[in-house]
C-alpha cells in the first residue's frame, strides 16, 4: 500500500482544524495520502491503536500529550524536557516522539523581532512547553499564575515565578498569554490593573488562543501593542509536523503555503 494515512488523536477532536491543513499540504505537494482525526477516549490505548490502523504519523491534542511521550520508544529535541508529545512517527515498526508545538510558538514569537525575555501567564501544559523553548534559546523567562500550586515545577527548575499576589513590575519583549481564560467567558487572564501594568512594560503580545478576539488581545490593541493570536502558533507546529512525516524533505515555505489555505 503506497498510500500514506495520517490522522490527529484527541478527545474531544471534532473540532480541530488539523485535518484541513495536512490535507491541502498533503493535495498542494502531489503527495498519496489522507489525514484524519481519531477520537481516543483511553490514552493507554494510543499505541495500540495508532498500529492499527496502519498510519504512517499523527498528531495528538488534548487530553493525550502526556500518554503520547509515555508511548514512544523515542523521543527527540525539547519533547524530552516538555515531557509532552503532539507529533509521532511510525519508523518501521519503532514510535517516535516530538513536540512541534514549542518550536511551532517560537517561529510566531519571532516574527515580531529579536525576543530577550518573556512574560508567561499560566503554569499548565502550555507554559511548560513555551518556557523550555525559550530557555533552549536564552531568553529570560518569567512565570506568573494566579495560584501557587503549579508554580512549583518551574520553581525546581530555576524559572523566575509570582503568583498575582507577589506581582511587582518590570520590564520584557513579549507578554504571552496561557491560561484558557477568554476561551468560553470574556475574562483577561489577569486583573485589570496588572494587565495594565504587563502591557505598559512590553514591546509585544500573544494570546494561544485561536480564531478568537479575546479581552487579553482587546487590551493589547487599546495599548497600541503588536499582538497575535495563536494561528500561526497552530499553523507553524503543523508545518514542523509535516516535516517531520516525510523526513525533512520539503520546504517549510511550501507547506505553509498549502496549509494558509485551511485558515482562509
Ligand atoms: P492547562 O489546563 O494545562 O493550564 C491552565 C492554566 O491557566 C493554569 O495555570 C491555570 O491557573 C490558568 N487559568 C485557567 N483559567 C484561568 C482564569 N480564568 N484566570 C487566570 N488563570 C487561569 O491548559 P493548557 O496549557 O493545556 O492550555 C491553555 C490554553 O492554550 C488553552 O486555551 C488552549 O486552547 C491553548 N492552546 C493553544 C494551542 C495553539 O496551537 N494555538 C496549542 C495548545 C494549547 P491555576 O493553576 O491557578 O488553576
Amino acid at each position: 500500500m503506497n498510500r500514506k494515512l495520517f490522522a490527529i488523536f484527541g478527545n474531544p477532536v471534532s473540532h480541530s482544524i488539523s485535518p484541513l491543513m495536512h490535507n491541502y499540504a498533503l493535495r498542494g505537494l502531489g503527495i498519496d495520502g489522507c489525514y484524519t482525526r481519531y477520537r481516543l477516549e483511553n490514552g493507554e490505548k494510543l499505541k495500540e491503536k495508532f498500529l492499527s490502523l496502519q498510519l504512517s504519523a499523527i498528531n495528538i491534542t488534548v487530553p493525550h500529550k502526556e500518554s503520547a511521550y509515555a508511548a514512544c520508544d523515542v523521543i527527540r529535541g525539547i519533547a524530552n524536557e516538555i515531557k509532552a508529545v503532539n507529533t509521532i512517527v511510525n519508523a518501521n515498526g519503532k514510535l517516535i516522539g516530538y513536540n512541534t508545538d514549542a518550536p511551532g510558538f517560537l517561529k510566531s514569537a519571532l516574527s515580531f523581532g529579536k525576543i530577550s525575555s518573556v512574560a508567561i501567564l499560566g503554569a499548565g501544559g502550555t507554559a511548560k512547553a513555551l518556557a523550555a523553548i525559550f530557555r533552549e534559546n536564552n531568553i529570560a523567562v518569567t512565570i506568573i499564575n494566579r495560584s501557587e500550586g503549579r508554580l512549583h515545577f518551574f520553581k525546581e527548575r530555576g524559572y523566575s515565578t509570582m503568583t498575582w499576589d507577589a506581582y511587582t513590575p518590570f520590564s520584557c519583549d513579549l507578554v504571552v498569554n496561557t491560561t484558557s481564560a477568554g476561551l468560553e467567558e470574556a475574562a483577561l487572564p489577569a486583573p485589570e490593573e496588572m494587565m495594565e501594568k504587563l502591557f505598559s512594560n512590553t514591546k509585544y503580545a500573544i494570546d494561544v488562543i485561536y480564531n478568537k478576539e479575546t479581552p487579553f488581545l482587546q487590551l493589547a490593541k487599546e495599548k497600541n501593542i503588536p499582538a497575535k493570536d495563536g494561528s500561526e502558533m497552530l499553523l507553524y507546529q503543523g508545518v514542523i509536523a509535516f516535516n517531520h512525516f516525510f523526513d525533512n524533505q520539503y520546504e517549510e515555505d511550501e507547506i505553509e503555503k498549502w496549509m494558509r489555505k485551511a485558515f482562509s
